[in-house]
């Protein structure tokens, strides 16, 4: 058995722990922040997550599904909110699947403890990574406290977050790599719940107010509350506000008025919290290689950091933890040459693929939700899906309740979009869109396309 060193004890890195824990390796884990059990390090803040099918998959692999179920609440639609306060809810499928969502630090905390269960997991926090040797697979901490650790292993993971450490190592040499800003900050809000605990909104549901340049989604707690999150770009443009005109009480009492009227009685202290609360920056990194001499490799959004519009970086982060634990099945835990070949040669394009369709629903959910074209084609894709199943899973399926890879699904994606622009073309569709007719020409298309 291997002796592995983790670095990063995050959403990625502690359930790495469990599933190399289960197979007999010993492993330690190191964290650069103290223990989220006894110090707050979300700094009080109750960011959520979406978990979807990837993520239960592996955690179900991992044998720590049910512990994390426990502390989800599973939604089943998008509930559209328009400028007036009108609401549509639009099921994610329509066979009654849902996401669920999570609190960052609960699942990060129950990770933790699962893994720690094991004897031959350590965890050490406050620990800093500040170099690896890439050739013996050696690592160098620095620790709260001030000292230098050096610890020596048969392999390196790094699951240390879009800004790793042990990335940075591997980028002196060949290496390829790209980091891209969007022009889109974010900035969270809570949503209290009512006194009584009961929710303010329906819970079962992802909150969206789509506003073309800019929007705002909620997502539920388990305390009756909701986690808002508003994406805006940071500076604004003749089309659009962006955070540098949202500055003032005045701005920012006008900006939710104009925008978000019907979220003002909700959040009785909006206006404090935004002022307060910080502007976060949302980072692209695709990178290439994700290993290297079998004894280095990069895993989660080390490897792919993402945009958040599909609520995939740590379901495909999961997603890695479990093709690396199959390949383990397959090639035996002592060919780690061959193992984290095989696994950055088949994870890269689908961290290359998620990272371009989370870019896509970006405008999907700002933009299109509210556009009556592409409500059309969504009643359109239900319709074909439900009659003819083994022909039509929309895109948002394959990526959510589906395993097919990530890099497969968006091709198949831009095929959809080809069909459907035709079909969306004929006349009078509006109409007869339940009618045999278009069924006939989606089918069609469906055969030569
Ligand atoms: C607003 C927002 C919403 C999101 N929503 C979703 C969602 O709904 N669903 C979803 O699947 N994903 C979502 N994501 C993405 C998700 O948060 C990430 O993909 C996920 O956190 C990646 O996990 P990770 O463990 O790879 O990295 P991280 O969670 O960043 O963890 C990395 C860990 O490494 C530690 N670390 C960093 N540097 C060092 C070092 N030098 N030495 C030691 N330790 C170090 C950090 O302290 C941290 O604990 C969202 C992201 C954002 C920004």
């Amino acid at each position: 058995m291997s002796r592995i060193t983790i670095v990063g004890g995050g959403l990625v890195g502690s359930l790495l722990a469990i599933f190399l824990a289960k197979r007999g390796h010993t492993v330690n884990v190191y964290e650069r922040r103290g223990d989220p059990r006894k110090v707050d390090v979300y700094a009080g803040r109750s960011i959520n997550l979406v978990v979807s099918h990837r993520g239960w998959t592996a955690l179900r692999a991992a044998g720590v599904d049910e512990t994390v179920k426990a502390i989800t609440v599973p939604v089943y639609a998008r509930m559209m909110h328009d400028r007036e306060g009108n609401l549509n809810r639009v099921p994610y499928s329509i066979d009654n699947k849902a996401i669920y969502s999570v609190s960052r630090g609960e699942l990060n905390r129950r990770l933790l403890t699962e893994a720690e269960k094991f004897p031959n997991v350590t965890l050490h926090f406050d620990h800093r990574c500040m170099d690896v040797d890439l050739q013996n697979a050696t690592a160098h901490f620095q620790r709260e406290e001030g000292d230098h650790v050096v610890v020596e292993a048969d392999v390196v993971f790094g699951s240390d977050g879009a800004f790793s450490a042990v990335r940075q190592k591997m980028m002196m040499g060949r290496f390829t790599y790209s980091q891209e800003y969007i022009e889109h900050d974010y900035k969270e809000v809570a949503f209290p719940a009512n006194a009584d605990g009961t929710p303010k909104m329906d819970p079962q549901c992802l909150h969206i107010w789509p506003r073309r340049w800019f929007m705002m989604m909620g997502l539920a707690n388990q305390d009756g509350g909701f986690t808002g999150t508003l994406f805006m770009p940071n500076t604004h443009t003749e089309n659009a506000p962006g955070f540098d005109t949202v500055r003032t009480p005045e701005q920012v009492q006008a900006f939710f008025k104009a925008h978000f009227a019907d979220a003002l009685p909700i959040v009785p202290d909006l206006m404090d919290q935004y002022l307060r609360n910080p502007q976060s920056s949302l980072v692209i990194i695709r990178c290439n290689p994700w290993q290297v001499n079998g004894k280095v490799a990069l895993i989660g959004d080390a490897a792919h950091a993402i945009v958040p519009f599909y609520g995939e970086g740590m379901n495909a982060g999961y997603e890695d933890c479990k093709v690396l634990n199959d390949l383990l099945n397959e090639h035996g835990d002592d060919n780690w040459a061959e193992v984290l070949a095989r696994y950055a040669a088949k994870r890269k394009p689908n961290g290359d693929a998620i990272a371009d369709l989370s870019l896509r629903n970006f405008v999907e959910m700002r933009d299109l939700v509210a556009d009556p074209k592409f409500l059309l084609r969504r009643k359109i894709e239900g319709h074909l899906q439900a009659k003819h199943p083994d022909k039509w899973l929309p895109l948002y399926s394959q990526v959510k309740f589906s395993d097919i890879e990530y890099k497969d699904a968006w091709k198949e994606g831009l095929r959809h979009d080809r069909i459907m622009e035709e079909v969306l073309a004929m006349e009078g569709v509006e109409e007869k869109w339940e009618g045999d007719e278009v069924e006939r020409r989606a089918l069609e298309l469906v055969r030569s396309i």
